[in-house]
């Protein structure tokens, strides 16, 4: 499983028993439980106004937070983890917490993230010690899509970096669901 993407979504469509797979698409890499894999050029479609003004804030956000990026600085997600700011709280265990995210996407919009930064600002940092808990964090993310009833079809992404509007730096999966969701990925 490729992990040097600048963005990962898992599509789900609720067919049990069929291999994940993957492919790069320019900065993006999608993953797949379905049997459809499609791969198609990263291009914007035609937004309304608000949209493309979302989206300007969204690089704007990106490209502010950059510079803190691999310097290690705590975010605002170490206060979220330690309960110094409240968080609508999904699932908690020992390794992993999730959260509603602050400013939704969609009826249900959950981040999920490790306790545990350990060097994990992306999921480009990714090396062999993280395996466990990257697998701990695709699983509470199905832990959520089945607490929030969304099992049948949700997202999870991850923004990689500034040209994925990352815009903290603690990994995170976001799971969205809850609406129809379009294709492809803006
Ligand atoms: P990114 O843009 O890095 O992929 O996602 C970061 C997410 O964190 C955004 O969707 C943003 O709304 C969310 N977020 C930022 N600050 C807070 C916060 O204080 N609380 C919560 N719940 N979400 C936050």
């Amino acid at each position: 499983m490729a992990v040097t993407s600048s963005s990962m979504l898992l599509r789900n469509f609720s067919t049990a028993g069929r291999v994940a797979q993957s492919v790069r698409v320019t900065s993006r890499i999608f993953f797949s439980t379905g049997e459809l894999i499609r791969v198609l050029p990263y291009t914007r479609s035609s937004r309304s106004i608000s949209s493309t003004r979302a989206a300007h804030n969204e690089e704007a956000a990106a490209k502010a937070a950059a510079s803190v990026a691999d310097t290690g600085a705590p975010t605002i997600f170490d206060k979220i983890i330690a309960k110094k700011i409240p968080s609508d709280i999904i699932y908690e265990d020992e390794n992993v917490l999730a959260f509603r995210d602050i400013n939704p996407q969609a009826p249900v919009h959950v981040l999920v993230i490790p306790k545990l930064r350990d060097g994990l600002t992306t999921l480009g940092n990714a090396e062999p010690r993280h395996v466990e808990v990257l697998g701990q964090l695709l699983h509470a993310s199905k832990i959520v899509a089945e607490k929030e009833g969304i099992l049948d079809g949700f997202r999870v992404v991850i923004n990689n970096g500034v040209e994925a509007c990352q815009s903290v730096y603690h990994l995170h999966l976001h799971v969205l669901g809850g609406r129809q969701m379009k294709w492809p990925p803006g």
